[in-house]
């Protein structure tokens, strides 16, 4: 009933004919996948030049960051509406990278999720603790109040579209993945939490994928696990083949 998405962070990665080719060899790779909704969200500026080369693949584009106003002298900014002109359809909110490189908060990150839901782009927001918070017990703690923040103010039918990816920080690039059952106690939290602030029923329809160290190795285990509906890759998204097994992950 939750329809699997398979999301590909390039991070800062790919010129536009580098981005072209990945694009080139993904896209026979996954084609006639139907069951998996495939995002990739490379650098703003290569979006325009893959429009062509996604289309009538099922391959889907998303931003990897997104501003809160519409247009004005905000210096370095992109709008949703004009990550949507480039051609993006989905847009990843809260990054850990962002969140600890350039100062994103619960509070920007809820701006961003309000901004992009304005502007019909679907919402990839990203929670996780850091190994520093899961060490001290507080897990829990973190992922609820990153919820609860960025989420603040959406009403249950605001909330709808909104994809969660849960990315614990240890394991973002660091080849160290969650255990499958790891990753199942966070996401049925994660699911709780979203029961108690929209109800059960908008819960069980949200999908909340996993991120951190996702391979073609692993994620056969994670997609097992009744809450996991789908995985934010980053490192292994870079390779045609790499990703298009992770995309074929039910094969
Ligand atoms: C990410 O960038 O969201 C990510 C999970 O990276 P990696 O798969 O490389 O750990």
């Amino acid at each position: 009933m939750r329809k699997p998405v398979i999301a590909g962070n390039w991070k800062l990665y790919k010129t536009k004919n580098e981005a072209l080719a990945l694009i080139e060899e993904l896209a026979p790779l996954v084609k006639g996948v139907d069951n998996v909704e495939i995002v990739v969200a490379p650098v703003f500026t290569v979006l325009p030049s893959l429009i062509g080369a996604v289309s009538g693949t099922g391959i889907n584009l998303a931003g990897q960051d997104v501003f809160w106003e519409d247009e004005g002298a905000f210096t370095g900014e992109i709008s949703p509406r004009m990550l949507m002109d480039a051609g993006a359809s989905y847009v990843i909110i809260g990054h850990s990278e962002r969140r600890q490189y350039f100062g994103e908060t619960d509070a920007t990150v809820n701006k961003k999720v309000k901004s992009a839901l304005k502007g019909a782009l679907v919402p990839i927001m990203c929670i996780g603790e850091t190994l520093e918070s899961r060490e001290a017990g507080e897990t829990f703690k973190v992922l609820e109040g990153q919820l609860r923040g960025g989420l603040e103010g959406l009403t249950a039918t605001q909330f709808a579209p909104v994809i969660i990816a849960y990315e614990p920080v240890w394991a973002i690039g660091t080849g160290k993945t969650a255990s499958d059952e790891q990753a199942q106690e966070a996401h049925a939290f994660i699911r709780g939490v979203l029961a108690d602030l929209y109800g059960k029923q908008v819960a069980d329809k949200t999908r909340v994928l996993y991120g951190g160290s996702v391979k073609p190795e692993n994620i056969k285990g994670l997609m097992g696990c009744a809450d996991i509906d789908g995985a934010l890759v980053g490192g292994a998204s870079l390779k045609g083949a790499s990703f298009a097994s992770i995309v074929r992950y039910g094969e």
